[in-house]
């Protein structure tokens, strides 16, 4: 009878839904099933009965919540809520403009959409950060964090049919089916007028990520190509089931923005391998190299390279970004989740992350010579985040010499004195991998 029916089923009927993020869905589900206004003015009674049980649900929240809350603030709130009507409900969130508890009409713009979860539904601050509390306590019981993946050039790369290049036409005869998605990684999507390509690896890695991270997939693609791309990663929908938010979700335009999670900040990592799309959480984000299989992405990015089709060639599967990414995955993870911490709760992600960021390049102490000073202060605040130290001047402390340009000063001082001198991208490569580069790959020459 409920206009949540479908998304029951699709809950219910999904083969794993442990988590507990989807046991939130789940429960919302039940709670928006059970109180949802009925429209029809002839259900009254069965109406009622539906906010009898919600309202015994309710209580049933709020003792749970007692029992841990001990806050004066929160007594003070308790004793507010006795003394006023007893079953005047808090508003949680709203569908449609009603409570989705009592059925109120609620107006005002107050909290958030989620609209990923369900088409239409609005939560309130108060009930998102009671949800993420509960949630993470359950998500911490399982040595879990989360893990929020950005799609184009982090897990795959996509591009229309149209665009594909001469020397790229040949995929169109090796195009996997799409009958066992499992089975492949290159997919025409003839409806929309696409093909897309899985980044090598991608697989084991979110197999392995799922045992230690709830994952969120988050894209600036719209939903209809969100939701496609999640079939392709995730044919079973074990691993996002309806945690796929699309740019649709978003609460400010060309920004991505934590807020329409249900985790709490201090648990959050994020895959993206676009920085300026997390302006306000870049200390959860872990940039990653950009994955261009297709020449119209590498043409999009202003690279004049052939791509790696028409190179017939892809990146490693077993030392690419994704198995190197991982690793770091599993330190934070470990990290984390040492025993020999504080608290679990006073934990926070962040702060791990930039303690293994810190330890990247330690030790090494590097001088500038002659790098474009609008580059400049990013490669500085990029290597000192790693642990370097950066020096104006040389001095014999210094180990490496950063530039591209051999016959400068500082460049023939670093050769003289046996110092490291390695173009810029020696730091960039440290950046995405996370470790300290080999030198040799990055030697300059000298300009003629
Ligand atoms: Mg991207
Ligand atoms: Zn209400």
């Amino acid at each position: 009878m409920s206009i949540f029916n479908n998304k029951m089923s699709v809950v219910a009927d999904s083969p794993v839904h442990s988590s507990s993020s989807d046991d939130f869905i789940a429960f919302l589900d039940a709670e928006l099933d059970a109180s949802s206004p009925n429209l029809s003015p002839d259900d009254e009674a069965e109406n009622q009965d539906d906010l009898e049980s919600v309202r015994i649900k309710r209580r049933k929240f709020e003792s749970i919540e007692e029992t841990k809350g001990s806050t004066s603030e929160g007594i003070i709130e308790r004793n507010l809520e006795a003394s006023t009507e007893v079953d005047a409900c808090t508003h949680p969130g709203s569908f449609g403009n009603m409570c989705i508890r009592c059925g109120q009409k609620l107006d005002g713009e107050a909290g958030v959409t989620f609209g990923y979860i369900h088409k239409g539904l609005r939560l309130h601050d108060e009930e998102i950060s009671r949800l993420r509390n509960t949630d993470m306590k359950s998500l911490l019981c399982r040595k879990k964090l989360y893990l929020v993946l950005d799609l184009d050039h982090t897990l795959l790369n996509s591009t229309h049919l149209a665009d594909l290049s001469s020397e790229e036409s040949y995929l169109l005869n090796q195009t996997d089916s799409l009958g066992d998605v499992s089975k492949g990684s290159l997919f025409k999507l003839e409806h929309m007028h696409m093909m897309t390509k899985l980044r090598p690896f991608v697989r084991p890695f979110l197999k392995e990520a799922s045992e230690m991270f709830e994952m969120y997939i988050y894209t600036m693609g719209d939903r209809p190509y969100a939701l496609e791309m999640a079939k392709l990663l995730d044919p079973q929908g074990k691993y996002f089931n309806a945690k796929v938010i699309s740019r649709d979700d978003g609460t400010q335009q060309r920004q991505k923005g934590l807020d329409v999670v249900l985790g709490q900040e201090s648990a959050v990592l994020i895959l993206d391998d676009t920085e300026h799309a997390w302006m306000k959480h870049k200390d959860n984000l872990i940039l990653m190299e950009r994955y261009h299989f297709f020449a119209s992405s590498c043409r999009q990015f202003g690279f004049n390279c052939k791509s790696l089709a028409e190179l017939k060639s892809d990146e490693d599967e077993s030392d690419g970004a994704l198995a190197k990414i991982l690793k770091v995955l599993k330190q934070v993870h470990c990290i984390f989740f040492d025993k020999h911490q504080e608290d679990l709760v006073d934990r926070d992600v962040r702060q791990v992350l930039s303690s293994v960021r810190s330890e990247v390049l330690s030790g090494c102490v590097i001088v500038f010579s002659r790098i474009f000073h609008g580059a400049l202060p990013s490669l500085q605040k990029m290597a000192e985040q790693m642990g370097a130290t950066c020096l104006t001047e040389i001095n014999s402390s210094v180990t490496h010499v950063v530039g591209t340009d051999a016959g400068t000063e500082k460049s023939r001082w670093a050769v003289k004195e046996n110092k490291f001198l390695v173009h810029p991208r020696w730091i960039e490569a440290a950046n995405y991998f996370w470790q300290k580069q080999p030198e040799e790959n990055f030697i300059i020459k000298k300009k003629q």
